[in-house]
């Protein structure tokens, strides 16, 4: 069995990076909080600002996300094929889904878990006063609306919905739409293929599949050059658009989501990492610095996608077969940090409405955090809808949704980089594990 060093090579290239996105995100988030400081004194100064944030700064940011979601559906298509084709023969598919799947699963418990039992020791709903409360539902109504109307659109989970969501008649049609759930299906139906298929001509396939990714990830290349300037000038307009006085009456809320979150993050995720890995922890938080930072200023586990796999593999030199088969899948359906943040809105909102929910609905409601987070897309604000729904399954007013809007997309970037974190740590478990079964 191969060990694995426990502190991974340094790779300059990727802390380089790293570092400037930091500088890149502090810049911006201080270029914003002192144009906003400045508008109060010299009001003059509000409109150009607005003006700038629309028309230049937005922009900037759009081409890095852009770039990256140029990729996202030939990356997810041909990792995962590649992923499922490289694997040479179908018995060595179980045991990489089993402990995928396990994983992930186990994550996202844990997380809503952790998350409930913050929410429920501090109870942050309890604590707001009733003024605050209308305040913040007339100043959301009309985004509250919209995000209930997503909801009203949301499909179901009867069979024929199912079906439906996953083969549509149309495949093209559907990735054409950026649903990623028929594209993860498709390919992994040619990868299953493709290992039946003669080995010369599986070799071929696999070779092709890795030119479409090398090709891709120099894109992601160039995406991540931009990145320091594009997520300074979207951290300055975040900053000037929301501002930060909406934090103040949600404080506590947001610090127990934060908790949770970072909790976690750095608590679970080293634990299963120490346990159930042959690597130090520290050393691979360090090793993804630049996936977390990604992650965390585009607030989106597809459009980290590609920045993940490339990292992943380069720096944490896991498989090619693993990366291409874990994060697909996991930008897709491992959201640990989303199922944590709807559990917790749920639980805050029913504290804010002063409906108990006792420990048996509180159990019904981790399961079915877990159940729609997997159903969550990976953009930003995707969860609200879902949110939407839970709120009405158990039977709490979905106006309630408006409370907690100002904030989300703050804890989106939070539970964003969660969701990501937990899938590369998925793959550096399974890849150590799968070492293990061939060496
Ligand atoms: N933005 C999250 C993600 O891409 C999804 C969510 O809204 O929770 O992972």
């Amino acid at each position: 069995m191969m060990e694995r060093p426990t502190e991974l090579p340094r790779s300059p290239r990727h802390d380089r990076l790293a570092s400037r996105i930091l500088w890149g995100m502090a810049g911006g988030l201080l270029l914003g909080i002192v144009l906003r400081v400045l508008a109060r004194f010299i009001p003059s100064i509000q409109s150009p600002a607005a003006w700038t944030a629309a028309e230049i700064l937005d922009p900037i940011g759009q081409v890095f996300l852009r770039l990256l979601f140029f990729v996202v559906v030939p990356l997810i298509f041909a990792s995962l094929m590649n992923g499922v084709a490289q694997l040479g023969s179908l018995s060595r598919l179980g045991p990489l889904a089993t402990r995928t799947f396990a994983l992930f699963g186990l994550n996202m418990a844990i997380g809503v878990a952790l998350g409930l039992f913050l929410m429920n020791t501090v109870a942050p709903g309890e604590r707001l006063d009733p003024d605050t409360r209308s305040q913040l539902a007339d100043a959301f109504n009309r985004q509250a609306a919209e995000t209930q109307a997503q909801a009203a659109e949301q499909p179901g989970v009867s069979l024929r919905q199912l079906v439906e969501r996953f083969m549509p008649r149309n495949v093209l049609k559907a990735v054409v739409d950026l649903e990623v759930l028929p594209l993860i299906l498709f390919a992994l139906l040619l990868g299953v293929a493709a290992t039946r298929l003669p080995e010369r001509q599986r070799l071929a396939t696999t070779r092709a599949l890795e030119i479409v990714t090398a090709l891709t990830t120099d894109i992601v290349h160039f995406a991540m050059a931009l990145a320091p300037i594009a997520v300074a000038a979207m951290m300055t307009s975040l900053v000037l658009r929301a501002g930060l006085e909406v934090l103040k009456p949600l404080a506590l809320f947001v610090v127990c989501i934060l908790g949770g979150i970072l909790i976690h993050l750095f608590g679970t995720l080293s634990l299963l990492l120490k346990l159930l890995s042959r690597r130090s922890p520290l050393a691979t938080f360090k090793a993804i610095r630049t996936i977390l930072v990604t992650a965390f200023s585009t607030s989106s586990s597809n459009a980290t996608l590609p920045t993940s796999i490339q990292v992943s593999r380069e720096v944490l030199g896991i498989s090619p077969s693993t990366t291409g088969f874990v994060l697909p899948l996991g930008a897709t359906l491992n959201m640990s940090g989303t199922a944590l943040y709807e559990g917790c809105v749920v639980l805050f909102i029913a504290q804010v409405y002063g409906i108990p929910l006792s420990v048996g609905i509180q159990i019904t409601l981790l399961l079915l955090a877990v159940l729609s987070a997997v159903a969550v897309a990976g953009i930003p604000g995707a969860s609200l809808p879902l949110i939407v729904a839970l709120l009405t399954t158990f039977h709490l007013p979905a106006e309630g949704i408006a409370l907690v809007i100002g904030v989300d997309r703050l804890l989106d970037m939070a539970r964003t980089t969660l969701n990501v974190a937990a899938d590369v740590v998925t793959a550096c478990i399974v890849d150590d594990h799968l070492d293990g079964t061939q060496g």
